[in-house]
């Protein structure tokens, strides 16, 4: 659905780690059936990559590790980590080697931790050139990036653009910056700060002949993220790192993160997405993989759960089924398969029609359905264990060649019947709808 925009395509990872391509491809459409391996070789965008940053200090080497390894098992693609001191860099000669996922260091103001970090092992550098004090310093560390193959962020974000050291300059330029505030040119004003400073960094990759570079640019207004990074990708043809700063509590940063990414995922433009808030980055993780499989961006790996919103009809307690039901099948299904956890018979089944496995609750028990076939009738304390076993049976055979995904649908009828309205499909066979055109959402 989505016309992904062509980029260069960049290359991080190693055999033991796994390969992560980001970007790259020909103008063609989404690649859904590519893994993350296999865009290159038949040129098409690679699939949008999902990364997320550690929380814990990454000099406490266990933690690190254990915190990275939890992520990667959450399903993150990159994980990063910060490197503010000797001791971080330090550590991540031992962290490195103990984890099987590629790893960014991310380094403000000393160029030595990005030295230290390319010479640990890393397989990309985060860097904000704005904080580095020496030009000749950002050179180093692309010659040394360079040398060993290894891509470099280039992100700026609203916070770095205006002049820090110097008092007066910083006054100057903040004054500059409220005077066209103050006349409605707040966010105009602002993205031309952003894209002179990111056009004045490039310059300088530009200029080693360093091409091995993703862009972000980050703010923490949605609408103004969409905007920016639109004009971002006009004037540069680099890989994309999408992603809201300083998003706020996970109850308001994931909406207003995934406001601005999917605005933009719609549009083809961002090749890799980290969500970002104030909370356990697993959780980060699952969402920005939740935002690439709902937009068709990824093939699903696990389930698909689907869920009524529940209503006065309802007769268990849905909301904690549903909860142990994700939780329960997360652990252990491979296969996305789809899963309806329904709270009655009456809108129901119409609306669990496609899932492969689907559980009707009524009247304190459930009635649990397998592609169509009506398996078992359950009390309401025993619809987690038996979903759960159905679930595992139906992966075996879906494993071993049995039964195919989505290929019988739950197919009841209702106790409430469509009645004489008729279905949708009887309202276009009387011509009451004489065309309907398909939506098309993004474009430029
Ligand atoms: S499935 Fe039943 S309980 Fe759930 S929202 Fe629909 S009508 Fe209400």
């Amino acid at each position: 659905m989505f016309e992904r925009r062509p980029t260069r395509q960049i290359v991080l990872g190693d055999e033991r780690v796994g390969i992560v391509r980001i970007g790259g491809g020909a103008p063609t459409a989404r690649h859904p059936e590519a893994t993350l391996d296999s865009a290159a070789e038949d040129g098409g965008p690679a699939p949008v990559v999902v990364q997320t940053m550690t929380a814990g200090y990454t000099y406490d080497v266990d933690a690190c590790v254990m915190e990275i390894n939890k992520l990667a098992a959450a399903g993150a693609d990159v994980v990063r980590v910060a490197v503010p001191e000797k001791k971080d860099t330090a550590a991540l000669k031992e962290i490195i080697p103990r984890v099987r996922v590629a790893i960014v260091a991310d380094v403000h103001f000393h160029f030595q931790r990005a030295l230290e970090a390319v010479e640990a092992g890393v397989h990309k550098i985060r860097l904000n050139p704005g904080n580095i004090s020496d030009r000749a310093q950002v050179d180093e560390v692309i010659d040394a990036c360079k040398a060993q193959g290894i891509p470099i962020r280039v992100g700026v974000n609203e916070g770095s653009i205006i002049e820090r050291k110097d008092k007066q300059q910083r006054k100057e330029e903040l004054g500059k910056f409220f005077e066209k505030s103050n006349v409605g040119g707040h966010n105009a004003h602002l993205l031309a700060l952003m894209i002179v400073k990111l056009e004045e960094y490039m310059d300088i990759f530009t200029a080693r002949d360093f091409h091995d570079v993703c862009i972000s640019a980050k703010s923490m207004d949605a609408a103004f993220v969409v905007d920016v990074y639109r004009e971002v990708s006009r004037r540069f043809d680099y890989p994309l790192h999408l992603g809201v700063t300083h998003a706020g509590p996970k109850e308001t940063g994931a909406i207003r993160s995934i406001a601005a990414l999917s605005g933009l995922l719609c549009q083809g433009i961002g090749d890799t997405v980290r969500i970002s808030y104030a909370n356990d980055p697993v959780f980060e993780v699952e969402d920005g993989l939740e935002l690439c499989y709902s937009l068709s961006l990824r093939e699903r790996k696990g389930v698909d759960l689907i869920a009524c919103p529940t209503c006065g009809r309802i007769q268990v307690d849905l909301f904690t089924l549903v909860q142990d039901v994700r939780k329960k099948l997360a652990a252990d299904i491979r296969v996305p398969m789809k899963v309806a956890v329904m709270g009655c018979v009456v809108n129901g089944p119409g609306e669990a029609e496609g899932a492969d496995v689907a559980v009707f609750a009524g009247d304190r028990k459930g009635i649990i359905y397998v592609q169509g076939e009506r398996v078992a009738n359950v009390t309401e304390e025993e619809i987690l264990e038996r979903l759960h076993a159905e679930c595992m049976a139906f992966q075996d055979r879906v494993e071993r060649g049995e039964a195919k995904l989505g290929e019988k649908v739950v197919e009841i009828v209702p106790p409430d019947p469509i009645g004489e309205l008729g279905s949708g499909e009887a309202i276009i066979a009387r011509g009451d709808v004489s065309t309907v055109t398909p939506l098309t959402v993004g474009g430029e």
